[in-house]
């Protein structure tokens, strides 16, 4: 964090106690601009002392805000996990690692200007549409994920599963499936997503499916 500069006045940055800035404990450390409080600049710590995103002035802070109050509501409204919504917003940006505190004056004012759109782009991907391309792809995966295991599974190793690229490809590209490499290992899986167990009724009663197919 040393070679970095308050992106407003480009002074260095000091690390110490959120207290100091809020005059009240329990908030952790801060990234803060040495030119504070006249430059108004800073940005939380994590728990292992590491910036959450990008120093922010009041302005942007209160953006932030505004995006992190929007993500719970996409949250709530959708009975999502938050994680889950933020792992959405990630993809929907091409990011690896979504996090509010990385969104700079501009990109906030994207998002804000149009809630509703932002908010779709993720929606979408937790319900699949009713279309042609998703429906057609309701029965393969329903077999390969419910039908074809004495138990559902909700993902499948990708070295099995190579004669089913086809559909698993398509499965991705809608949205109802995600290819995921395990942490710490070069093993790949094709797993649902949620729009995915929506559309295959994974959820809602796993095992009477079996029966009922
Ligand atoms: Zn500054």
């Amino acid at each position: 964090m040393n070679e970095l500069k308050c992106p407003y006045c480009f002074s260095d940055i000091e690390y110490f106690p959120a207290e100091r800035v809020y005059k009240r404990a329990g908030y952790g450390f801060l990234f803060v601009c040495k030119g504070y409080p006249a430059c108004d600049s800073y940005v939380s710590a994590s728990d292992d002392a590491k910036p959450m995103g990008t120093l922010a002035n009041r302005y942007l802070r209160e953006q932030r805000k505004r995006v992190v109050h929007l993500i719970s509501e996409i949250s709530d409204r959708n009975k999502t996990p938050r994680q889950e919504v933020m792992r959405l917003i990630g993809k929907v940006r091409g990011v690896k690692l979504f996090r509010v505190g990385d969104l700079r004056e501009p990109q906030t004012e994207e998002i804000l200007a149009n809630p509703n759109v932002f908010a779709a782009s993720v929606e979408k991907l937790l319900v699949p549409a009713v279309n042609q391309e998703t429906l057609v792809l309701k029965l393969p995966l329903r077999y390969l994920y419910i039908e074809s295991h004495t138990r559902p599974a909700g993902a499948l190793p990708y070295q099995q599963y190579r004669g089913h690229l086809k559909v698993l490809n398509e499965a991705a590209k809608n949205g109802l499936v995600n290819k995921v490499t395990k942490r710490g290992s070069r093993q790949i899986f094709w797993v649902l997503t949620q729009a995915g167990k929506t559309l295959i009724d994974y959820d809602t009663n796993p095992h009477r499916t079996l029966y009922n197919a």
